[in-house]
């Protein structure tokens, strides 16, 4: 891992609200093509991480380097820049509901890459093709089930070309059967070597499909390994409680 780029390296990074303290300095480093996954107790802080690292929330202290550029000390549109080269996938899946799939998919692109019509049109298809909803483009969303709106979700973040896909709990809302849906593009992601941070309570996506899973508790990174290693030998005893509990 040592020699692929480092998209984002977060050092000691804290987050109050008020004067609760949610991140209590966090350091850890996404590379290139990894696919990390962030588990742990529910109020633990994984959706706040995840908003800071793009800056959803503005972090305390400490750095969040990306791509070399600390974007905590950044304002305004450069803010908004960033934040077009992350893509971001939630719990709900939040499309625009007065507008149809290939809209959604496209309004984006076109407004700030100022990408033509035809070509925003002709990516929209393609990619709607790859999850297999090829057929949904001229659905609204409310004709669609859960796991086809959070797949067109992910679609709407591919349109902007992401260096990075975020992803808060993607799944949660979802019964097993979409749940596997939406796993199985998330899979094919990164296969095809999308660099990828996944808050998730799926266990054995995490386990099998991402390459290093973070613990995180209270606050704190309570364990960081190689997702098999931390599956078959984890060491924290919190960790091992945890897996106890959800396992
Ligand atoms: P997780 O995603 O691991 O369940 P969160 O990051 O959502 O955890 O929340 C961590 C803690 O931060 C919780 O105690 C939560 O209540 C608190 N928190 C999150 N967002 C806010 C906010 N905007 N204002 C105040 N407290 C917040
Ligand atoms: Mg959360």
């Amino acid at each position: 891992m040592e020699n692929k780029r480092e998209i984002l390296k977060v050092v000691d990074l804290q987050k109050k609200f008020h004067k609760l303290e949610v991140l209590k300095g966090i350091s850890t480093t996404f590379h290139e093509n990894e696919v990390v996954s962030i588990i742990g107790p529910s109020g633990g802080g994984k959706s706040t991480f995840l908003r800071c690292l793009n800056l959803l929330e503005q972090p305390t202290s400490g750095q969040i380097l990306f791509d070399g550029t600390d974007i905590c000390t950044i304002k305004g549109k450069a803010i908004d820049h960033c934040r077009q080269r992350m893509g971001m996938v939630f719990q709900q899946f939040n499309l625009f509901e007065n507008m149809n799939v290939m809209k959604n998919l496209t309004v984006a692109p076109m407004r700030i890459h100022k990408m033509p019509q035809a070509e925003a049109e002709a990516k929209a298809e393609e990619l709607v093709r790859r999850v297999g909803l090829a057929d949904k483009l001229t659905a609204y969303p409310s004709q669609l089930s859960g796991g086809q709106k959070q797949r067109i979700a992910i679609v709407r973040a591919l349109m902007m070309n992401p260096e990075v896909m975020l992803f808060d709990e993607p799944t949660s809302a979802l019964d097993p059967e979409m749940t596997g849906e939406v796993l199985s593009v998330m899979k094919a992601l990164a296969e095809e070597g999308m660099t990828m941070i996944v808050v998730t309570h799926e266990m054995r996506f995490a386990r099998e499909v991402s390459t290093r899973t973070l613990f995180l508790d209270g606050g704190r990174i309570e364990e960081d390994k190689p997702s098999k290693e931390l599956f078959s030998h984890p060491e924290s005893p919190r960790l091992i409680s945890f897996l106890e509990k959800v396992l």
